[in-house]
């Protein structure tokens, strides 16, 4: 079996606060191919943009202990230095957050910070690092790339400044490229040339994709597989048409009620999961979900509070649940009959 490009193992992200110490990842583990996109998706708090933080180094490194291993090519990154990581982002790994407007400096033209990327990782002359910034526009769709190289973000509109941004992100040919919600703040349309533009880009590039998101319709249209996060751990993770279609989870469950059906059929009535994401300071014993869970009383012996849920994955399939696989089967169809018909 070749070794994945991007391999997790027992991640560990534990920040220290004045109230005591936050277990924001705790434990998680996947894999990642060259060229494929793996999503992650949980409520804010699930410790999904943490992970990815913690991946590229940018974590607050004064209160934030890693724990567990991030090999990123064979390198080990969680005991790797500043400069090494420094070294890494922009260039084999990217990222692009939601909000370009705040990540772009408004003091300098597009070209310029695009520009400055290329020059850092390539050691390239400026007339060199603006030719490929103009480059990067015209591939990201950006009309007139040689005249809007020598403009300010604020001249851009919103999608056109988060095109800039995969541009900037993309100008070094990274392999690994984290995208944390980069299409949440734009309308509709906009939305969907961003991820056309992506899947294109992808394509191109062979890029590994890690897309961070709360919506599993984003999911549905971007990602190979799925990894479903709560309370700082993984509870799902598979091929994104079996845990879409057949979740084997309750909180995959309860995300997919609450958003309309994917192909079913329209006045499906939404059901927001009941409660509120748990305290990473003083998370709930035994299965994090079970304050909020429909089935924990299907479970004997009142296991769900007591005891943690084992993540047991076969071929790269698995959920973190006590409810047997038939029990999954009968009380899940009612939800499942009621979406797809
Ligand atoms: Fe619900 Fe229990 Fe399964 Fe947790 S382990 S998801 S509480 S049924």
């Amino acid at each position: 079996m070749s070794t994945p490009f991007l391999s997790v193992r027992d991640l560990k992200v534990h920040f220290s606060t004045e109230d005591g110490v936050v277990k924001a990842v705790d434990g998680l583990s996947f894999d990642l191919e060259k060229g494929k996109t793996l999503g992650i998706v949980g409520e804010s708090g699930s410790g999904k943009s943490v992970t990815n933080m913690a991946i590229l180094g940018l974590h607050d490194r004064r209160n934030t202990a890693l724990d567990g291993e991030i090999l990123l090519d064979g390198k080990e990154l969680v005991t790797a230095t500043e400069r090494e990581l420094e070294q890494l982002r922009g260039n084999k790994m990217s990222m692009i957050f939601q909000d370009a407007l705040a990540s772009l400096s408004p003091y300098h033209t597009i070209g310029a910070q695009i520009g400055e990327t290329y020059r850092k990782h390539t050691g390239a002359s400026k007339k060199e690092a603006r030719a490929r910034a103009v480059e990067m526009l015209r591939r990201v769709g950006i009309p007139q790339p040689d005249v809007r190289v020598d403009e300010y973000p604020h001249q851009f509109s919103g999608g056109m400044r988060q095109r800039a941004m995969i541009a900037m992100a993309l100008v070094c040919d990274p392999e690994l490229l984290i995208a944390d919600e980069p299409t949440t703040a734009l309308d509709v349309t906009v939305q969907a040339q961003i991820m056309d533009l992506l899947k294109d880009l992808q394509q191109e590039f062979g890029t590994a994709i890690i897309f961070i998101t709360h919506d599993l319709g984003v999911i549905a249209d971007v990602a190979d597989d799925v990894l479903v996060m709560y309370g700082g751990r993984c509870v799902e993770r598979g091929a994104k048409n079996e845990v879409l279609r057949a979740p084997q989870h309750p909180y995959t469950l309860g995300l997919l009620g609450s958003m309309p059906s994917l192909d079913g059929p329209v006045d499906v009535p939404l059901s927001p999961i009941p409660g509120s994401p748990p305290s990473l300071l003083n998370p709930p014993s035994g299965c994090r979900f079970h304050p909020r869970c429909a089935f924990a009383e299907k479970v004997e012996g009142g296991r769900c509070s007591a005891e943690r849920p084992a993540l047991e994955v076969v071929d790269g399939r698995g959920s973190a649940c006590h409810l047997t696989s038939g029990q999954k089967r009968e009380l899940f169809a009612d939800y499942a009959s009621a979406r797809t018909h």
